[in-house]
């Protein structure tokens, strides 16, 4: 035991990236463009991508993986999602601010984002519902290298009108949504509101625009802009449609989260202005599984506006927002439910492929560290036995996951 303990110990003091690593491609994918380069070497030193070409010079000692029969490609990334929230049903959300505490929701955090780092998921933006920013200490553990994890990036408390997303409750219960959203009514609350979750290490600013009768004037959505974008902050804001996302897309934000109403002409004006649509397409089965009202009607209703979207050009995040269990499927496994979502929707998959990296890391504002295989960014790079561009279904296959040059699997 002591032998082992031993071996374990030296094993951690040298650190993979220590040495460089010269990975085999057989077929590489770029999807910026959907282009593939075939029998490609890629070197990767101290968590970065040195060089990538078809007839580099192997260093000496270097530590060869082969993945000559795979398709290579950047890590998946999923611009909305809640990796401290998890419930059975929708309507359980509301009860489970009451009787979650900030670290349970911290450790599901933890335990979702390595079940999604293993699938090949190797960056999360978490949009909220993280108790009292339980989805900072998250990213502060995994950047600190005490646990494997993907990148997280975390908006903090979700700024939204009086009463979060909560709906029904009676007066005398008191303001419990708190825990979990800054009431915030006026452009003066909704720039404090900024301000107290960028002091708490928020990344990206998140506002609920319209989950009320009422909902953000575009007064209020540009004090949220102009005060994230000074501190250097994306604004993603939640929105189905109607007069709120009018308000929403004038007031210049950075993504529209869901927009399952939108209207072809908000859709342009969305392209205009270079918004993209994160536009967590739920399956339906989903949608019925959570007990979600109407589940056939807006599912049918996201594959109608995702198509609309894609036709009118609007730049598309790849999204998922899964807060629910469904049967008995991991969370990376419903992710990949929603890949027949956006075949349904007509997206050619070399899209899909785009949405999901290159897209992904311009909205997260990371394009120069992540989101392609290229000199000089972080070594997130995954692969699979077939072609995700033949049968975007080969995402499911993941074998092989490499974040910041670390290697989490390896085909067998
Ligand atoms: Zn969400």
């Amino acid at each position: 035991m002591r032998k082992l303990l031993l071996v374990v110990c030296l094993l951690l003091a040298v650190p993979a990236w220590a040495q460089t690593i010269v990975i085999r491609a057989g077929n590489l994918i770029d999807p910026a463009t959907g282009a593939v380069s075939k029998n490609q070497i890629i070197l990767v030193k101290d968590k970065k991508i040195v060089e990538v070409g078809a007839n580099l010079a192997i260093p000496k000692d270097s530590a060869v993986i082969d993945l000559s029969n795979e398709w290579v490609m950047p890590g998946v990334m999923d611009a909305h999602t809640h990796v401290t929230q998890s419930v059975k049903y929708f309507r359980e959300l509301d009860h489970n601010y009451l009787i979650e505490a900030t670290g349970q929701r911290a450790l599901r955090g933890l335990y979702e984002s390595q079940i999604l780092l293993n699938a090949g998921i190797t960056t999360v933006r978490d949009v909220g519902n993280d108790a009292n920013f339980a989805a900072v200490d998250l990213r502060k553990a995994i950047d600190a290298g005490w646990f494997v994890g993907p990148t997280v990036q975390t908006a903090g408390k979700i700024i939204a009108p009086f009463g979060g997303q909560s709906r029904g409750i009676p007066q005398e219960i008191g303001p419990f949504w708190r825990f979990e959203y800054y009431d915030a009514d006026n452009p003066e609350e909704i720039r404090k509101a900024v301000r107290e979750n960028i002091f708490y290490g928020a990344d990206l600013i998140k506002l609920v625009a319209d989950n009320s009768d009422y909902h953000y004037s575009l007064e209020e959505i540009r004090a949220a802009v102009d005060e994230a974008h000074h501190a250097g902050r994306p604004v993603a804001v939640h929105v189905l449609g109607g007069e709120a996302a009018d308000n929403v897309i004038a007031g210049g934000v950075d993504s529209i989260e869901h927009g399952f109403f939108l209207s072809d002409e908000q859709l342009r004006r969305m392209k205009e202005k270079g918004i993209f649509l994160s536009s967590t397409d739920f399956p339906s089965v989903h949608f019925a599984a959570g007990e979600f009202a109407n589940a056939e009607k807006i599912g049918a209703a996201i594959i109608d506006r995702l198509q609309r979207a894609y036709k009118v050009g609007v730049k598309l995040a790849f999204s998922t927002d899964i807060v629910t269990d469904y049967k008995d499927e991991n969370r990376a496994q419903m992710t990949w439910d929603y890949l027949a979502v956006w075949r349904a929707a007509g997206v050619p998959n070399a899209e899909i492929l785009k949405s999901m990296t290159t897209n992904d890391a311009e909205l997260l504002r990371i394009q120069k560290e992540r989101g392609a295989i290229a000199a000089g960014l972080y070594a997130d790079i995954i692969a699979m036995p077939s072609s995700p561009l033949d049968d975007i279904e080969s995402l499911r296959k993941v074998d092989f996951v490499m974040k910041n040059g670390a290697v989490v699997r390896k085909p067998r």
